[in-house]
């Protein structure tokens, strides 16, 4: 079955006005229509208004990093998913292994963020992976079910993004082989639905994308450091249209 691929940039902790405004201008003047892959950005909070002023109406999408799971109320420095659909997010990453390492969210709390998420009408873009010393001890498939059961006990799945990112690969230059991939993504995929979208993240560089987005149950990507350089990007999003 051919899914539309769908190759996310997570900003992280990066940007200013200037230099974001310089980052859309080169995706936007580049960016075929259709792009071939579906592509999004994913800003830091402040930046969403300008991000949005600028991207709607083109053939890019955006979302947040994170969600709270809570409508509102007394929760200092959150942000509520209504909140986003608000500034016109499709996407918002839930469970970054950033998020679950640094500041302590668990499984349980990032399935009730998915389930906010999905009340609001946003996509979930759902970030599962194991760490190195849980690889290495024979855990990776372990690991990554027990994330994913537990948003599936919470919620339907339906149209929400699966991304698969190895903790080890995210920011340290060491990609997943796509034979590492493909493995793990088929062992996701019984989980979910044939039609889900589950992406690869970890270090995905337009040299790396296209063999990697070449593996069966590889549907794009969730790229990090490489979103922040235009010319990296786009070609990543064009590996994606292949
Ligand atoms: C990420 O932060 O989701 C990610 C995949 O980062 P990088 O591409 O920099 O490894």
């Amino acid at each position: 079955m051919r899914r539309t691929r769908l190759v996310a940039g997570n900003w992280k902790m990066h940007g200013s006005r200037a230099s974001n405004q310089a980052l859309l201008d080169a995706l936007l003047a580049e960016i075929g229509v259709p792009a071939g892959a579906e592509c999004a950005v994913c800003p830091p909070f402040p930046y969403l208004q300008q991000v949005s002023e600028r991207l709607r109406g083109t053939p890019i999408a955006w979302g947040a990093q994170n969600v709270s799971e809570h409508a509102q109320g007394a929760h200092t420095g959150e942000v509520s998913a209504a909140m986003l659909r608000e500034f016109g997010c499709r996407y918002v990453i839930v469970g970054h292994s950033e998020r679950r390492q640094l500041y302590g969210e668990g499984d349980a709390q990032v399935a009730a963020k998915f389930a906010a998420a999905r009340g609001a009408g946003l996509t979930p873009i759902l970030c599962v992976g194991e760490t190195l010393q849980e690889r290495e001890a024979g855990r990776t498939e372990e690991v990554v079910a027990r994330q994913l059961d537990e948003v599936l006990k919470k919620a339907s799945f339906e149209d929400a993004v699966l991304a698969y990112e190895p903790v080890w690969a995210i920011g340290t230059g060491r990609t997943a082989t796509p034979q590492q991939a493909q493995e793990v993504h088929a062992f996701l995929r019984k989980r979910v639905s044939n039609a889900t979208r589950i992406l690869y993240g970890g270090s995905v560089k337009a040299q790396s994308a296209a063999a990697i987005f070449a593996m069966p149950d590889v549907d794009g990507g969730l790229i990090g450091g490489a979103s922040l350089a235009a010319t990296e990007f786009l070609a990543i999003v064009k590996a994606g249209g292949q």
